[in-house]
């Protein structure tokens, strides 16, 4: 019998065109690169110039085992190049002319460099099972939020079906509605309408399509050959096993980048994927304040607020007396950039730093950050809980409300907004985070998760195990 060639393995890593993928999509690569595969990694045109712009040409040279291509997004060029691109818009786009320009480069590349032997996709990107399909290459797909709102994302046709979805109208938004609890999930029982991603509401112009959108990749995730989470078994050991069954074999090899720091080249530092241009400035001005003196604030890369909440809320900042590191990203709010009023500038002018965009990992790090006020994105949540920072959260779309839930409910690492933001609320959670009995004890639980989640991350943990298995199996493909 003739014996089997082996190919060196070279995988093709797709992420979903958002900050919050291209991160951990880029950290899972440079792992995958440790183990010898070969990396083509697979960003927007649009996304690529914004990289280009936000870091220079050098981060992203081309290393020959370790390269970059781009793929047009199908959007026409937009008026802001360094504004969120309109999520329902980019999403549909991506899904309708994405497959063609995409076929052709996997075509491209595994002329150029060597033969494709794995697609590594994210979930949104479901196009891309058609084009693994046509060319015979296998595909895994990678949730790069938590194990919890993949659950619930897949709930959306059952809370269709049994007509507790959408909302008849808007007055249901506050009319105490969204507080009836859904007892479909065992693992999560106690979960509220209100906890689900709020695209099912279908109150907002999009919303319709995402719930189409989302559904259809839910169900186009069960053709894959296994899918990765950037999660661990510590912190979501229920739900991981509520999913296998409804799904490929998963791999939960989380904290990403705890393994990106373990196993991945050092030479690969220098690639980042920031879209916006990093202030590390406020890193020297955290060094000049005592441990835990700090609350940080960081809405991520997609949130927007109206000029109203923003006063409000910085308003709750000011009347909590605590100094604060607040990112405003240039397009945080709607309309006009963020104009913050004089009076508020005065009073916490010695207290504050404020900044467009930084360095997150390295801020939750610092010793003298006491909380994260955070819009629980995944990628922020997940972060907070490797540098054991507690959370106050302020959750607006997306899979934020589930995060939201999970992280004050079921781990008792944070506490809640309301959405309809007062001042005196942000006031008093800000000071019981800091310095209260009860935040005390979410910085206990939050310790304790972050010692869980080191330890899943060393050779004999749970991440480790799962990225071995994982490993092994993609080998497999390249037999
Ligand atoms: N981030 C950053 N600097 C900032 C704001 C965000 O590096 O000033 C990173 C953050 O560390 C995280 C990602 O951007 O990895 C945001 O992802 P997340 O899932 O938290 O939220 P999203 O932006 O997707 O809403």
């Amino acid at each position: 019998m003739a014996m089997e060639q082996e190919k060196k393995p070279h995988a093709v890593c797709i992420p979903a065109p958002l900050q919050g993928h291209i991160n951990p999509m880029l950290k899972l690569a440079k792992i995958l690169h440790s183990k010898g595969f070969i990396i083509t990694f697979v960003n927007t045109e649009f996304n690529h110039q914004r990289l280009l712009r936000s870091q220079g040409s050098d981060a992203l040279s081309n290393l020959p085992s370790f390269h970059f291509e781009t793929i047009p997004d199908g959007l026409p060029p937009p008026e802001n190049h360094d504004a969120s691109q309109d999520i329902p818009s980019l999403a549909k786009s991506v899904d309708e002319t994405c497959l063609d320009p995409f076929k052709n480069l996997l075509t491209k590349v595994s002329d150029s460099y060597s033969p494709i032997t794995c697609i590594v996709s994210d979930f949104l990107m479901g196009f891309t099972l058609a084009a693994a399909t046509e060319l015979g290459i296998p595909e895994i797909l990678v949730w790069t939020s938590g194990a919890g709102s993949l659950l619930c994302y897949n709930q959306y046709q059952n809370l269709l079906e049994k007509g507790l979805m959408p909302l008849k109208d808007s007055s249901f938004l506050v009319n105490g509605y969204l507080d009836t609890v859904v007892d479909c999930i065992p693992t999560m029982s106690g979960i509220r309408l209100k906890d689900f991603p709020p695209f099912i509401r279908i109150i907002y112009p999009g919303d319709e399509y995402m719930v189409k959108f989302l559904c259809a990749q839910v169900e186009r995730a069960k053709m894959a050959s296994a899918i990765i989470f950037n999660t661990f078994h510590e912190l979501e050991s229920d739900i991981l096993d509520t999913i296998s069954s409804m799904f490929p074999p998963s791999y939960a090899i989380g904290p990403f980048h705890f393994l990106e720091d373990k196993i991945a080249d050092k030479s690969l530092a220098s690639i980042k994927s920031n879209l916006w241009k990093e202030e590390p400035e406020c890193l020297k001005w955290l060094d000049s304040k005592p441990p835990l003196s700090v609350i940080y604030v960081n809405f991520g890369s997609i949130v927007v607020m109206t000029p109203q909440q923003l006063v409000e809320f910085c308003w709750g900042l000011a009347k909590s007396n605590y100094s604060f590191l607040w990112i405003i990203r240039p397009d945080l709010v709607i309309g006009d950039s963020a104009v913050l009023p004089p009076e508020f500038l005065e009073e916490t002018s010695d207290r504050r730093f404020l900044a467009g965009w930084c360095p997150q990992e390295q801020v939750l790090n610092h010793p003298s950050i006491g909380g994260f006020l955070t819009h629980s994105g995944w990628n922020s949540t997940l972060e907070s809980i490797s540098c054991g920072v507690p959370m106050i959260c302020w959750p607006f779309f997306a899979d934020q409300q589930t995060n939201c839930w999970l992280s004050c409910n079921k781990w008792g690492i944070a506490m809640e907004i309301d959405n309809d933001v007062k001042s005196d609320e942000v006031k008093n959670l800000v000071v019981e985070l800091m310095s209260g009995a009860k935040g005390n004890v979410i910085r206990k639980n939050v310790t304790d998760l972050k010692n869980k989640a080191e330890k899943a991350c060393t050779s004999s943990g749970s991440s480790m195990a799962d990225f071995e298995k994982l490993i092994h199996l993609m080998q497999e493909f390249s037999k």
